[in-house]
């Protein structure tokens, strides 16, 4: 039998702001990448929140407002600003860190920008800079296995992939060292 309530219950969010208990029906986009992932927030903090994107993104409210609403489908926002891209998004990610009360990732303190290549090697791996080389390494160790041509008789995409997956840790163990994460 259909039980409404218990549905609800299950499927309801609640705001990711420390402390706040109010039921989430807004998401905001945790990072600028093409297919961001998204914070929940109720309505006062979903407005907090982006205030702080906006302010460090230099975007309007109908800029961020497209963006959250076309990102999903992979619409790339025009930025306007000058600076470094990496910086400031580690500029933005600390911001946001702060305002979540220093949890997500564990990147507040990091102010390093990273190298495109580097962050290309990364997403090969499908991690995000900052990450940790623990996580670098964990990650590599599991998708070699997904990928590796023994298990997947031959297909010539999952060989391209496992490839590119030993190339990006290779780089990766050499040079990403000064960029990576702590634990
Ligand atoms: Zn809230």
């Amino acid at each position: 039998m259909y039980n409404y309530k218990e549905e609800k219950a299950q499927t309801s969010r609640v705001c990711e702001h420390p402390g706040c208990r109010e039921p989430a029906e807004h998401r905001a986009p945790k990072s600028r990448s093409e297919r961001p992932d998204y914070y929940w927030f109720c309505l006062d903090h979903v407005r907090e929140y982006n205030k702080e994107w906006n302010y460090f993104n230099g975007m309007s409210e109908d800029e961020v407002e497209r963006f959250q609403r076309d990102a999903p489908l992979g619409h790339r926002p025009t930025w306007k600003h000058q600076m470094d891209p990496g910086m400031q998004e580690s500029i933005l990610r600390s911001k946001l860190n702060a305002f979540l009360g220093g949890k997500s990732s564990g990147s507040e303190s990091y102010t390093k920008p990273v190298p495109r290549r580097l962050e290309k090697a990364l997403r090969k791996l499908e991690l995000e800079h900052p990450a940790s080389m623990k996580q670098v390494k964990s990650t590599y160790k599991k998708l070699v296995k997904q990928y590796h041509p023994d298990v997947n008789g031959g297909d010539t995409a999952a060989e391209d992939r496992f490839k590119a997956i030993v190339d990006a840790y290779q780089l990766l163990t050499e040079q990403y060292g000064d960029y990576a994460g702590h634990e």
